[in-house]
């Protein structure tokens, strides 16, 4: 298959319906991924520290004008036990999600927590943050207590969608949520960002727009999948495309993707499992080199309703048949040969 890398052919690589096209991008999204970063599946414990978020996204369920969710927040000991238990079961890492908070308690928990992973594991545990903006000062601030890697999804990079699906205040700005990629990179972080695919108003030249955002930022990570309303939501209203649409366009985007940023890391994302029990392990297929199994206590992952999970099977991913990368960090190779450039 030769490569698709312009506007046009992206725009047509996803609008195409015919089945055997999209076998063939998605053998081509593996082969090129095994070619450029190997056949091992890196892992992150996922630990969903906190749902308390000032945000209100109109598709998320965790937004803060939804009263039905029950808030928590996972102490201190609670974290720091589920990271030494994603480290005896030798995952190399952790990922450390919450909602989006930026009061002095919360930033100043997270520095101590950071710091005391890492000196419980001989600076053994590889740690991803997801925690939403933050100062620039915060940022750096995590840094230096021992985060390396942050995942900040840019939602939707065209702007204008990006108003659709948030409420149109300073909060909510496209270009805070950028410039808070800037300065990821600035500091040194591995960045991520990532979209969702199959949202109300997305078209597939956004989608490819997307795509050409992630590679003209030089990203070094990406997590994207489907859209899955949250009936307690305002977006879960309005018309969306099939789940069978949106679990191919999510495995033709990790495909693209791969093709045209070869040596960075993909996710598997835990919400194409929502649409297919064998989703994550399709998207390994198509070209993701990453799996976040969910290690959050039972009760953390109940309330942590960023979707409808009522479809999920299980939050446990079969990897039996993966090879997978235990004890090591797995970073981005795409960000490694970019250091080692500078250096
Ligand atoms: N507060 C952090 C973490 C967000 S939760 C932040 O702002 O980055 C992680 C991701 O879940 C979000 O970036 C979003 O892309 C995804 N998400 C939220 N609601 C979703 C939904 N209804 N369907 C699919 N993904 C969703």
């Amino acid at each position: 298959m030769h490569a698709i890398t312009d506007r046009q052919s992206l725009i047509s690589a996803l609008d195409c319906r015919e089945r055997q096209f999209t076998e063939e991008l998605i053998a081509e999204g593996g082969r090129i991924k095994r070619e450029n970063v190997g056949t091992k599946t890196y892992l992150r414990g996922l630990i969903e520290i906190s749902n308390k978020c000032r945000k209100d996204c109109l598709y998320c369920g965790i937004r803060c004008s939804n009263v039905q969710v029950e808030r928590y927040e996972m102490s201190e000991e609670e974290i720091i036990s589920c990271a030494l238990k994603a480290m005896a079961l030798n995952y190399g890492s952790i990922c450390i999600q919450s909602g989006e908070r930026c009061d002095k308690a919360f930033t100043d928990r997270i520095s101590s927590i950071i710091r005391k992973i890492k000196a419980l594991t001989d600076g053994r545990t590889g740690i991803t943050l997801s925690l939403g903006e933050q100062s620039r000062e915060t940022l750096m601030e995590w840094f230096e207590a021992g985060a390396h890697r942050y995942l900040l999804r840019i939602e939707a990079s065209n702007p204008m969608l990006y108003r659709r699906l948030h409420p149109e205040n300073s909060l909510h700005s496209y270009d805070t949520r950028l410039k808070t990629l800037y300065d990821l990179k600035e500091i040194g972080y591995q960045v991520g960002s990532g979209v969702m695919i199959g949202l109300p108003y997305q078209t597939p030249a956004d989608l490819a727009d997307d795509l050409l955002f992630l590679k003209n930022f030089d990203i070094d990570m990406v997590g994207m999948g489907p859209y899955i309303p949250h009936p307690q939501t305002p977006l879960a209203a309005l018309q969306y495309p099939a789940d069978g649409r949106r679990l191919e366009l999510s495995l033709k985007m990790v495909a693209l993707l791969r093709m045209l940023m070869p040596k960075i890391n993909i996710a598997a994302t835990t919400a194409l499992e929502v649409l297919d029990k064998k989703g994550r392990e399709k998207a390994l297929a198509a070209g993701a080199n990453i799996v976040m199994p969910n290690i959050s206590p039972a009760s953390s992952k109940s309330r942590y309703s960023l979707y409808d999970k009522k479809t999920s099977l299980s939050e446990d991913i079969n990897l039996e048949d993966a090879e997978i990368g235990f004890g090591e960090w797995g970073d981005s190779l795409h960000f490694l040969a970019k250091r080692a450039d500078i250096e």
